[in-house]
């Protein structure tokens, strides 16, 4: 899976020492490697194709002995996030984001399906709440095939 966009909310104090050195984001997925630094596991992956030292202290590390580090997930796991799509005020821990992300009605295409009517189990009051963008999003998938009409139209 890859990694979603941690938008951290701004009143959130968020530890320094939970931002991975190689990417500057909040650990995704963090490994502990030999030296004892944690960086996300995509990021030391990436990086020990090209070094083989830590970004940190410049020890040498394997990567074959490099651990999860649960503590490090957990903590970054409860960060409080913000969704990330545009209008959706969901916010709730970054563990939690991933399956908010799935099911976010904000998604666009989620909302384009609903918008057209491809999604029927809608509450009323989602659609009204929702029906700016809705509109927006109807008159984008109709205005051009109107417009064609208009001109294979004999007049
Ligand atoms: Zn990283
Ligand atoms: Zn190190
Ligand atoms: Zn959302």
């Amino acid at each position: 899976m890859s990694r979603p966009k941690f938008i951290v909310k701004r009143q959130e104090k968020v530890s320094k020492h939970l931002f991975c050195a190689i990417c500057d984001e909040i650990f995704w997925k963090p490994k502990v490697i030999t030296c004892g630094h944690v960086f996300c596991k995509h990021c030391i992956e990436q990086w020990s194709k090209i070094e083989k030292t830590c970004p940190v202290c410049r020890r040498r590390f394997d990567l074959k002995a490099a651990n999860n580090h649960l503590l490090a997930a957990h903590m970054a796991g409860e960060v409080k996030v913000l969704c990330n799509f545009e209008g959706c005020s969901w916010s709730g821990q970054m563990d939690d984001l991933t399956r908010h992300l799935q099911i976010c009605l904000y998604k666009p295409e989620k909302l384009s399906a609903l918008c057209s009517g491809q999604e029927t189990l809608t509450p009323m009051s989602l659609f009204t709440k929702l029906k700016e963008k809705c509109v927006q999003i109807v008159k984008s998938i109709y205005e051009p095939i109107q417009e064609q009409d208009l001109e294979c139209s004999p007049s």
